[in-house]
């Protein structure tokens, strides 16, 4: 009898580890199936953000856009207004200042101070509302002592002129704060530089042509948002 009761013992004990385990991995199954979708964004933000922080795709030479903004007009938790950031070998253009994209262009890991130019595809308010914000980083994140070129069909002077205007107050508390050596006040703002298509339907005008890239604008249709282009970007 006493053989039979010490053999009893750990059996009942393994029979209870035992449930303990298979109940611990029915709750996990069970909670992840009710959180999959949970789960999922969890991760794939995780994974974006390491890549984001660590972007390998700098190693090679190449044409990489990226989406600091794909919202539309309306308010979304999730996206901020239209943007696209295009590194071309070692230069950097940004297509749109959507509102809210300014701040995502450098928690995507690229260098605002070094943009060579932003370019505006039309002049609706979700387009353009960062264009203060991306003018100021660019200055001050850079150093800058020439203001960035502003690219745009006809009407992009305007758009550059009330901004610059808008942010003087701004740029004259930046030098006083920081420094002359900081921020070159010779560098605030931007300096637009409108082009002029031909009335033709498929006009398009090669705007930009440096270091293998070559970023051609095409009329688009936005009516009544007129003038309004789209812009094709080719690297060597
Ligand atoms: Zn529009």
């Amino acid at each position: 009898m006493q053989n039979a009761n010490s053999y009893k013992k750990p059996v009942g004990r393994i029979l209870k580890v035992a449930i303990w385990v298979v109940s611990i991995m029915v709750i996990v199954v069970l909670a992840a199936f009710v959180f999959q979708k949970q789960i999922f964004t969890f991760m794939a933000t995780k994974i974006i953000q390491q890549r984001l922080l660590n972007p390998t795709y700098k190693k090679e030479d190449g044409l990489y856009a990226g989406l600091a903004g794909t919202g539309a007009p309306f308010a979304d938790i999730n996206r901020v207004g239209p943007c696209i950031v295009v590194e071309a070998g070692n230069n950097l253009y940004v297509i749109d200042a959507g509102p809210g994209s300014a701040r995502n262009i450098g928690l995507m890991g690229f260098d605002m101070g070094k943009v060579d130019a932003i370019l505006l595809t039309h002049f609706h308010s979700d387009h353009i509302a960062a264009l203060g914000e991306m003018m100021l980083q660019r200055w001050a994140g850079g150093s800058n002592a020439k203001p960035v070129d502003v690219i745009g069909p006809k009407g992009v002077e305007t758009v550059v002129a009330g901004f610059n205007h808008a942010y003087s107050l701004d740029a004259s508390y930046r030098v006083a704060f920081h420094g002359a050596a900081t921020v070159p006040p010779s560098g605030a703002g931007g300096r637009a530089r409108p082009f002029d298509l031909s009335s033709e339907e498929d006009a398009s005008i090669v705007v930009v042509d440096k270091e293998g890239v070559k970023i051609t604008a095409f009329k688009v249709n936005h009516s009544p948002a007129y003038p309004a282009v789209g812009y094709r970007v080719d690297y060597k």
